[in-house]
């Protein structure tokens, strides 16, 4: 899992709003931010695309792997409303209020495990992804060394 994804790329403010209401929305924003500078394939490394069969995701022309927009991110294969998972990220990563699971639950309709998990499930990717930068900064300093 590329934790990075989770907030590759923040979203405009005055966005969120329609992110935290449309799936689709989110699918779009997600798509963008992988694929900012350009289409790589992740299996043969072609950079030509044509678009696949689910909103917003690519297709590599050369060896037809389909990629879709949330493939590699946190919210891959999640059971309940995209934009929900949305905004349960953002505010776990984001903003300042720290909520509980209830209050997720209760915001957005869900039942409080399936918050709970999913906020285990990014806690998990943050704390990863601080590991992963280390791991980054020591390499830096290899090679400054
Ligand atoms: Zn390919």
């Amino acid at each position: 899992m590329n934790v990075s994804r989770i907030f590759k790329q923040d979203p405009d403010p005055l966005k969120l709003d329609e992110l935290f209401s449309s799936d689709e929305k989110c699918l779009e924003f997600l798509a963008e931010a992988k694929w900012k500078d350009g289409f790589i394939c992740r299996k043969c490394g072609n950079t030509n695309h044509c678009p696949g069969k689910t909103p917003y995701s690519r297709r590599c022309t050369k060896c037809k792997t389909e990629e879709s927009a949330t493939a590699g991110t946190i919210f891959h294969n999640c059971k309940f409303p995209l934009h929900k998972a949305f905004y349960i990220a953002w505010n776990v990563c984001k903003a300042k209020e720290d909520l509980s699971t209830y209050e997720f639950a209760r915001r957005l309709s869900l039942r409080q495990m399936t918050c709970w998990n999913f906020k285990t499930k990014i806690r998990q990717a943050l704390n990863e992804m601080d590991s992963l930068t280390e791991n980054e900064r020591e390499s830096i300093q290899k090679i400054l060394q």
